[in-house]
């Protein structure tokens, strides 16, 4: 039986487990007060609610860790987390798993070992997304394509426009396959997703730090799957190398993982977060990152492992929020300069760009903006760089084919009522980041630009807008944030190619 509750709290009927209708995101800045909350435990039940509901606002969600508007419920929210099935195939191809929409990508990566040897071909950095709520903002991780690319099948229900029931749709080709790949909840309510995945795999790894950004990329060709940080205040490159491995799990990869628990998941952050929020010292932040940080890394120690094991880390262990831009390949080298020299602005070590970046912003007309943001806002973690190779979706941030994406992640650890600088640096970076460099927002981090700003970043935008507006016609499934994406008409040239959905 679905349960059903009007008003809060809520019993959620999951084997007596209770939870509040009011729930908030990892990131602590959004908070969900929808009008009714369901955990359906079957496509019939989830029928049932559309049915019962004809007309109102529904929404579903996952394991709310998108700090982006995305899952904002505030009519009716329903929670998946009960359709949790994974069931292998096997096809010319290889494995290929249907996966029921709730199911967490941690219990999706033990079934996938458990019932034939397989994983996922990407992950991020956790696993405690749904397997729909992943897709659904492009998720990704480094050196291949997003979690979206590899869906190859998606069960949406929706309403029938004809007779207003609901109905179950699938979608495995074209540009309706293409739309949900990552479609932010705009579709419907996502039942099922049928993925890719391969046999399961090792992947070797070391760290390495370098100065010269060339050196870094120039790694890539034998280390395909690495991703790197820029260290900010002391501005080197600290490389996490990997690739595939072919020789046997290392016999001290329990060590590694101790290691990274301990000294990376919990003593780096410990230490970010006493300088930040006990000593509050900009000054002592600095000189951390400066002369501290790059000791926590283990040179030159090569480690082979489970690849669910290496690509992943607890970075869920402490409430962040964070904002991540995607730039193609020629823009990167430029990117980063620019985003190290604002950091500097706005940290207060120095008073402007350089010239060129002065005058670049000048065009634009944002001084006034830099200036706002001067000394604002110390930036204290690393700087992730992750390489995204070009997703076949509408609107994920890597779609579209062309040069690989890169994607600079900029987290912030103050606590939720002393963020008020880092909204103001993600604000400008977003809107003056998109100009410069065509720079994309993910979808489920902090997005700050309006629906022209997005629609402008993406060239098949207006193909995922009419799609939507095809399957919802009556925008029962948009929440606040994706009507005022979607509901505001932009033709270009783009906008009649939509294939057969
Ligand atoms: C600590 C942390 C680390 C992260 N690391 C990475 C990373 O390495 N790489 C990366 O790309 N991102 C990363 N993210 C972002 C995260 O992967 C995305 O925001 C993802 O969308 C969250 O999934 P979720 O299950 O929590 O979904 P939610 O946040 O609950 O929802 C996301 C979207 O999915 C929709 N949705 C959910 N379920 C359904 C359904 N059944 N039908 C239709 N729509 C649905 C919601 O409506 C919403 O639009 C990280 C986030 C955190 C907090």
């Amino acid at each position: 039986m679905a349960t059903w509750s009007m008003t809060a709290p809520v019993i959620w009927g999951i084997k007596g487990v209770m939870a509040s209708v009011r729930r908030k995101n990892f990131g602590g800045n959004l908070l969900l007060q929808p009008a009714s909350s369901y955990t359906p435990a079957s496509e019939e039940e989830v029928l049932r609610i559309l049915d019962g509901h004809s007309g109102e606002r529904l929404r579903a969600v996952g394991g709310l860790h998108s700090w982006s508007e995305a899952p904002v419920a505030d009519g009716v929210l329903l929670d998946l987390r009960r359709l949790n099935h994974v069931e292998m195939q096997q096809d010319a191809e290889g494995p290929v798993a249907v996966v029921g929409a709730g199911c967490r990508i941690k219990r999706l990566l033990e079934e996938l070992d458990r019932q034939g040897g397989s994983t996922l071909p990407s992950l991020g950095l956790i696993t405690q997304q749904t397997i729909a709520g992943a897709i659904s903002t492009g998720t990704h991780g480094s050196g291949r394509n997003s979690m979206s690319h590899y869906v190859e099948g998606v069960r949406v229900a929706r309403y029938d426009p004809a007779t207003g029931k609901a109905i179950i749709e699938e979608l495995n080709a074209g540009d309706g396959l293409r739309a949900a790949r990552c479609s932010l909840g705009s579709l419907g309510i996502i039942l099922t997703v049928r993925i890719r995945c391969r046999t399961q795999y090792d992947v070797e790894e070391r760290f390495s730090e370098h100065r010269i950004l060339a050196d870094v990329l120039d790694a890539e060709a034998s280390f395909p799957l690495q991703q790197f940080f820029l260290v900010p205040w002391r501005w080197s490159y600290v490389v996490q190398h990997r690739r595939e491995g072919t020789g046997s799990r290392s016999r001290l990869a329990w060590l590694y993982r101790i290691y990274w628990l301990l000294v990376l998941d919990v003593g780096l952050h410990l230490l970010v977060l006493f300088f930040l929020r006990v000593m509050r010292s900009r000054r002592l932040i600095r000189l951390v990152f400066r002369r501290v940080v790059s000791l926590f890394v283990i040179r030159g120690w090569t480690v082979t492992d489970r690849s669910s094991s290496m690509l992943v880390m607890r970075h869920d262990l402490f409430r962040h929020i964070e904002i991540e831009l995607f730039v193609r390949r020629p823009r990167l080298d430029d990117a980063l300069h620019f985003a190290k020299e604002v950091l500097e602005v706005a940290g207060g070590v120095r008073s402007e760009l350089s010239t060129d970046n002065q005058r670049r912003l000048g065009e634009l007309g944002m001084q006034d903006d830099l200036a706002g943001l001067r000394g604002r806002y110390c930036h204290h973690y690393p700087i992730c760089v992750r390489r995204v190779l070009p997703d076949d979706t509408l609107i994920s941030m890597a779609s579209g084919a062309g040069e690989d994406w890169y994607a600079l992640s900029f987290i912030s650890y103050g606590k939720p009522k002393d963020r008020e600088g880092f909204f103001l640096f993600a604000d400008f970076m977003a809107r003056s980041m998109a100009r410069l460099f065509e720079a994309r927002p993910h979808w489920g981090k902090v997005c700050p630009l309006d629906a022209g700003e997005l629609a402008s970043l993406y060239p098949r935008f207006s193909d995922f807008r009419a799609l939507c507006h095809r399957f919802d016609p009556d925008g029962v499934f948009r929440n606040r944030w994706t009507a005022s994406l979607l509901d505001t008409e932009t033709r270009d040239a783009a906008s009649n190619r939509v294939e057969d959905a």
